[in-house]
């Protein structure tokens, strides 16, 4: 049963898997490998906004092996495979209507961040992801 559930995940998931497998056409990513449940590709500083990592389905795209190995991030970016394994496409578009909302409406820091930076922490999936991130610090 458990592994019925695991195989529908990744398919129901494969359509954002599938955009991230086109995106390796921009990445150019040098590795892959199969790891905990997800592949993994190394795509240095071409992923799009330089974030230490970006997942789409089942991929995950690492800036480099330093962020690969962090722990943390490693556990960010499975909170955002899990969405995926149970939103599927509206997954994607969940977190982009939720990006897009803050990326509209987000007020301005005192840091000065910039609009999208602004978005991206205010993300309601962000913010599950980046709880995770720090659960085990
Ligand atoms: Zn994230």
């Amino acid at each position: 049963m458990r592994r019925a559930a695991a195989v529908l995940g990744y398919a129901w998931s494969f359509p954002l898997t599938a955009i991230g497998l086109v995106l390796a056409i921009v990445y150019r990513p040098r590795a892959w490998r199969w790891s905990d449940g997800c592949l993994e590709a190394l795509a240095g500083d071409r992923i799009f906004g330089r974030p230490g990592a970006q997942t789409h389905g089942w991929l995950i795209y690492y800036r480099d092996d330093v962020a690969r190995d962090d722990e943390g991030l490693r556990r960010h970016e499975r909170v955002h495979v899990r969405d995926g394994m149970i939103g599927g496409v509206f997954y994607g578009v969940a977190y982009a209507v939720t990006f897009l909302f803050w990326y509209v409406f987000t007020p301005a820091t005192p840091e000065g961040w910039p609009r999208w930076k602004r978005a991206y922490y205010r993300s309601w999936f962000e913010r599950r992801a980046r709880e995770e991130q720090l659960a085990g610090e």
